[in-house]
């Protein structure tokens, strides 16, 4: 399919190409975005002109701004909000709080939350916001006072029919309350629509905190009946045992499949029996980690992924799956409940050693997919109730794995690039009708 928008006065020039030579690590995460969106624009023949706009983002802001910490000292931090592509209604997309936030990074998110809620026929266009901090050394009041002033910098940028945030690594409904908050008292009046992931209390949705693992248990459950794998007795490993991560596993421990290593940045435990993850969470809550687990062996995060299992859930941070690893991993299914976890280089070994990787775009939907929810409530003024929540979110999981399966299986291609094809071809459309402003 070519879409041709007419140049006005000269040739576009060629689009840069960037070239992916080194690992994807958050200072070249964007070039890794580009690169993908490229193969799947090669195959859809869009033209230049098309592939200029869908390849940059339409908003960069980057921020620094001081914060008073509790001693009475003054700290510095640098934050990002980028919107990539204004789509078809408000753009939307979580805000991170990590000590390896760059500008690449945020660009990356916000442009794969574009393809995201595409794949998943979403009316939103991508954005993503990230403050460069370990919140871990930081007090909750401090962290409080970040995240105001974070709102007041990001002011200019966000609004509930503007671009809406909401939770992602190191940030959580707490996060959105504060938010919100700030930006009501900047307005003058409760503007509870310019978040979602909110507190129940504030107007969130029941199961919107566990959305995004469960999203990604109904699409391993779909890719299961594709791939004939049994999930009962299924040996599971899970990277990150955070929001995402936590919940994939409890899920999917409740559906009988055994759980057999987990992990969060201080390090992995794991035990080929299965773990108790009640046990290894009331560990963590009272260590900081699951590291040191008396049932379990301690492991690093590069071994985890490494381990004898079906079932693969990277639900950490990106750049983990690459060339180096990719070779050696043992899976059948991998489940991309993070953003970015596998190198483009890794996605063509573990394709041609016949590994299914469920890609970021669809497996990570399900919290996008039930903010978008949230959304529609606070419009109708209407709580829905969690088992609602969840059979919505059932049928539009399950309804997007198979037409990206269809894709993948009428073009020969992997599960990321069909979900590609299928979301650049939506964005591709409606970028073409609204046409060039002015
Ligand atoms: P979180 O902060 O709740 O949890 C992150 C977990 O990863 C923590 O356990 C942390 O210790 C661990 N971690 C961090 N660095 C690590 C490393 N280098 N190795 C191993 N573990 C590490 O964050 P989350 O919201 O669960 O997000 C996790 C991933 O899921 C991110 O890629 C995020 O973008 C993606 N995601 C989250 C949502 C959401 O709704 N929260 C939605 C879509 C995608």
């Amino acid at each position: 399919m070519s879409i041709h928008l007419e140049p006005r006065t000269m040739p576009a020039p060629p689009v840069e190409r960037p070239a992916i030579s080194a690992p994807p690590v958050a200072d070249n995460l964007f070039d890794v975005a580009v690169h993908q969106f490229h193969i799947a624009a090669d195959r859809l023949g869009l033209d230049d002109g098309m592939r200029g706009i869908l390849s940059h983002c339409e908003a960069e802001l980057t921020v620094s701004f001081p914060v008073e910490m509790d001693d009475g000292s003054v700290r510095m931090f640098q934050g990002h909000r980028v919107q990539h592509n204004r789509g078809p209604g408000p753009t939307k997309g979580g805000i991170r709080y990590h000590q390896d936030v760059t500008l690449s990074e945020v660009k990356a998110l916000a442009m794969w939350m574009t393809w995201k809620c595409a794949v998943v026929g979403l009316p939103y266009g991508g954005a993503k916001g990230g403050v460069r901090v370990d919140p871990k050394g930081l007090s909750l009041n401090e962290v409080q006072n970040l995240t105001r002033r974070y709102t007041s910098e990001i002011m200019p940028m966000i609004g509930p029919n503007k671009d809406i945030p909401a939770p992602d690594v190191n940030t959580n409904a707490q996060t959105m309350a504060w938010i919100m908050d700030t930006y009501s008292m900047h307005v003058g009046y409760s503007v509870p629509g310019v978040v979602t992931g909110k507190p129940i209390a504030l107007g969130g949705s029941a199961g919107r905190n566990e959305a995004t693992g469960r999203g990604c248990v109904y699409v391993i459950e779909e890719a299961c009946r594709t791939t004939g794998l049994n999930l009962a007795g299924a040996r599971v490993v899970v990277q990150g045992f955070g929001n995402a991560g936590a919940t994939a596993a409890r899920l999917i421990d409740e559906l009988g499949a055994t759980v057999i290593g987990v992990s969060d940045s201080g390090g992995g435990t794991w035990n080929p029996a299965g773990l108790d993850l009640d046990r290894v969470s009331r560990h963590k809550g009272a260590t900081g980690s699951v590291r040191g687990y008396a049932e379990g062996e301690d492991i690093s995060n590069r071994e985890l992924l490494e381990l004898p299992c079906e079932i693969l859930i990277p639900a950490a941070m990106e750049g983990q799956i690459d060339t180096d690893n990719a070779h050696r991993i043992q899976a059948r299914i991998i489940a991309e409940a993070a953003n970015g976890p596998t190198s483009p280089e890794a996605d063509e070994i573990l394709f041609d050693r016949g590994i299914t990787v469920l890609p970021d775009i669809l497996a990570n939907a399900g919290g996008v997919t039930v903010s978008y929810f949230e959304w529609v409530q606070a419009l109708q003024a209407f709580p829905w109730t969690e088992s609602d929540v969840n059979d919505r979110l059932r049928k539009i999981m399950r309804d997007s794995y198979r037409a990206v399966q269809a894709t993948a299986s009428e073009h020969h291609v992997h599960l990321r690039t069909a979900a590609m094809l299928l979301s650049v071809r939506r964005v591709a459309e409606f970028t073409r009708l609204r046409g060039i402003y002015p």
